[in-house]
């Protein structure tokens, strides 16, 4: 038996960053110079001053240096043997057993940074950005305050995975203040519509993968090759407007409600890492058309919070307490069914879940649900009370994989909402 996989950095059980994690960004340190790192611990590992020493010259690299950078857009394109022969040589590197770092401390100094001196940037150069609609409860939920218990899915939704394209100008990277939107709106009762900022301001719990290696522009990616095209995943907070949502949405969808800001986490989660927490994907009913059934669908297991604070507490509060394995649809069925008609993905192109809600009220994915359009305000603990997320809150998505005595997580995504005059 071989023995766990330890590093001879120091990692605290609860972190989201073992060695056995090891997810990408992109960091810029006191320099100035934007590049990719791996997170270990509180601390990153310059991708780019290994790359110098020469530790990624084999083929799979194809004679590139792509850690140097300021996003992973060409690490993505080299696909996934780049993918696992890198995170072999930072595992091995990083190990308790390898002396290369371990005893060498003027190389230490050089290869890593404290995570609390950089700042982190948007780990991609997003070109294209689509939303699923891919949990069953988020959409029954909803469907049911629009159209009612009877008629709360559309006929398409368990046939396809629901999507919109969303606008990748204004995805932002965690930390980046939200400014909230103006636009129109019209209560139903009223005559004509009125301009301003929205009076309903929502987050959604989403989680969103990376595209790595693209496919040719009418070449569609077999369901059973997907993976080969996913390179990790992100938290995600599609910020939205619901009044302005109301009024605008039908009949193409979802527009200036949604495009204003998007929010992700920093660090990407490679589906390696996510490996030892892959799950059955649950079964569907009814069997979907052969394009989108897999030999082995699977789903993994996620744990995911939101939580909120507001300007006037010490804390935050846990508004949220879902799982990944709340999506109907899997990602590799979201990948199949967004080429099918051979539609064009591209490396750092990034698709989402759609909000994850569960079957448990406190597992809804959104303001939305959780108060049931207003009607049911949250009850904060220091006796605040929210419709929608107000000026000076912060909302914080967080997500891991538990396992025996380590966890696999994906940090956070944060955003505090500023005044539409601040
Ligand atoms: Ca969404």
């Amino acid at each position: 038996m071989t023995s766990p996989l330890r590093s001879f950095i120091e990692v605290p059980a609860d972190s989201h960053f073992p060695i056995q994690n090891l997810p990408f960004g992109i960091f810029e340190p006191r320099d100035g110079k934007a590049r990719v790192g791996v997170a270990i611990g509180d601390l990153i590992v310059d991708l780019s001053v290994l790359d110098e020493l020469g530790h990624f010259r084999s083929s799979e690299f194809r004679g590139r240096n792509v850690f140097s950078e300021d996003s992973l857009n060409a690490f993505l394109a080299l696909g996934r043997p780049a993918w696992r022969k890198t995170r072999e040589i930072v595992q091995h590197l990083l190990s308790a057993e390898t002396p290369t770092l371990r005893d060498d401390g003027r190389l230490r100094e050089k290869v890593f940074h404290a995570q609390k001196d950089v700042v982190m940037k948007l780990p991609a150069r997003i070109g294209n950005y689509t939303d699923f609609y891919s949990s069953y409860h988020h959409a029954h939920n909803v469907g049911t305050m629009l159209r009612g218990p009877e008629n709360a899915l559309m006929p398409n939704w368990k046939w396809l995975p629901v999507a919109y394209h969303g606008r990748a100008s204004s995805v932002v990277v965690s930390g980046t203040n939200v400014r909230r939107p103006s636009g129109q709106t019209k209560p139903p009762d009223a005559a004509s519509p009125t301009f301003g900022p929205t009076k309903s301001l929502d987050y959604e719990l989403e989680m969103a993968f990376l595209i790595g290696p693209g496919n040719s522009l009418g070449e569609p990616v077999p369901i059973d090759r997907a993976v080969d095209h996913i390179f990790g995943l992100v938290l995600m907070n599609d910020w939205s407007a619901r009044d302005i949502q109301a009024w605008e949405y039908q009949p193409l969808g979802p527009f200036l409600a949604k495009n204003f800001c998007t929010s992700i986490s920093p660090w990407v989660v490679t589906l390696q890492a996510l490996e030892p927490f892959r799950k059955p994907l649950p079964l569907q009913d009814p069997e979907p058309l052969p394009y989108l059934r897999a030999k082995s669908n699977f789903t993994f297991d996620i744990q995911l919070e939101a939580r909120l604070q507001t300007s006037l507490m010490d804390a935050p509060h846990i508004i949220t307490r879902t799982n990944f394995q709340n999506l109907y649809w899997s990602i590799a069925q979201q990948l199949a069914h967004h080429t099918v008609n051979g539609c064009n993905l591209e490396p750092g192109d990034l698709l989402a879940s759609g909000t994850i809600s569960g079957a448990t009220e406190d597992s809804r994915g959104c303001m939305l649900e959780l108060t049931w359009r207003g009607a049911n305000p949250l009850k904060l603990p220091n006796g605040e009370t929210r419709k929608w997320v107000e000026n000076g809150d912060t909302l914080t998505i967080t997500g891991w994989c538990q396992g025996d005595d380590y966890r696999v997580g994906f940090g956070e995504v944060s955003g505090r909402i500023i005044g539409s005059d601040e």
